[in-house]
């Protein structure tokens, strides 16, 4: 199974940069942000960072996710100006 899920804007499907610690969508020049998904109870994961190796973390399961499990969504940042 591939392990790089492939990391694609919501509003036009382009493939999202990373710029400054967050996605970015140079086709809509936006920031995109990812949103991480308990495959169990639907609660949002804790990011943990782990020798190099991302996990998620449930606080609602109080369990470590595998990343392969977990649901991934991304969202439009919403303009704050
Ligand atoms: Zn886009
Ligand atoms: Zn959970």
């Amino acid at each position: 199974m591939a392990d790089n899920v492939e990391n694609i804007c919501p509003q036009c499907s382009s493939l999202l940069s990373w710029k400054d610690h967050g996605y970015f969508c140079d086709f809509c020049q936006q920031q995109v942000e990812k949103h991480v998904f308990c495959p169990d109870c639907n609660e949002q994961l804790e990011r943990l960072q782990a020798c190099g190796s991302a996990s998620y973390f449930c606080n609602h399961c109080n369990e470590l996710k595998s990343k392969s499990r977990v649901k991934v969504q991304f969202e439009m940042r919403a303009e704050t100006r």
